[in-house]
């Protein structure tokens, strides 16, 4: 297991636990990703792909299980370590970019490295080298409603990436894209994913493109099939 960069074990998550209306989510559900593994999450939504991801990548906590990164187990650690590694270690993206509005480009990806106490300068270039990577680097200083949808999550990749993470977590990245352009965005994510040796689990709806990763899991009634 000493290659895994996410293992989660016997995971379980319910919502309004206890109560009449209770929603059990994940029951159980054990998922490792290898170093360098791209591995896509399909499921219909409301099945539990954001609660996964979520638990995954520390912004909640299961009932029951252990999420161990880069062979860390993260059970018990106290809230600010955990900030620590979600900050160093994992990278998220969304369906929808959530970008600061006010920022350009070049800043959203800057300030996430500011945070995690990187120099500005060199911040500065690391985000110009990752904005030429996936084709924009002549939009650095222009703000989130000056760049298209596709621009936008391009953006959005970089900020995820801003901090040399070990693994990517992704829900939906382009689904809010238009088919062609969910093409060549996706394959702008791949090509930076496989280029920087990432990890990464990727939710998506659509089959076509989790065929282009390494391995494909469903999510179906709280277990992975
Ligand atoms: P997906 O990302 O696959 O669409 P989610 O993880 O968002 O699914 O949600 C899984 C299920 O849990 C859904 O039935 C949803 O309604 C329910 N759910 C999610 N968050 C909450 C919450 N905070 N309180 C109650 N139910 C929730």
């Amino acid at each position: 297991m000493s290659d895994a960069v996410l293992a989660l074990k016997g995971i379980a998550k319910s919502y309004l636990k206890g109560m009449p209306g209770e929603v059990r989510v994940l029951s159980g559900l054990d998922l490792t990703v290898k170093r360098g593994e791209v591995v896509a999450l399909v499921a219909p939504s409301g099945a539990g792909k954001s609660t996964l991801l979520h638990i995954a990548g520390l912004l909640d906590t299961a009932d029951a299980g252990t999420v161990t990164i880069s062979g860390r187990e993260m059970t018990g650690l106290s809230d600010r370590a955990r900030t620590e590694v979600r900050r160093g270690e994992v990278g998220f993206v969304y369906q929808f970019h959530h970008l600061l509005p006010e920022f350009s480009a070049l800043e959203n990806i800057v300030l996430p490295q500011l945070a995690n106490a990187v120099p500005k300068a060199t911040a500065e270039a690391r985000a110009r080298e990752l904005l030429t990577r996936v084709g924009i680097a002549a939009r650095a200083d222009h703000r989130p409603a000056e760049l298209s949808g596709g621009e936008q999550q391009r953006v959005a990749f970089c900020r995820a990436l801003a901090n040399g993470p070990k693994l990517l977590l992704a829900d939906e990245p382009t689904g809010n894209l238009d088919p062609a352009t969910a093409d060549q965005v996706f394959a702008a994510l791949m090509e930076l994913v496989r280029d920087t040796g990432l990890s990464a689990l990727i939710a998506t709806h659509n089959l076509e493109l989790a065929a282009r990763m390494d391995r494909v899991l469903h999510l179906d009634n709280g277990v992975l099939a």
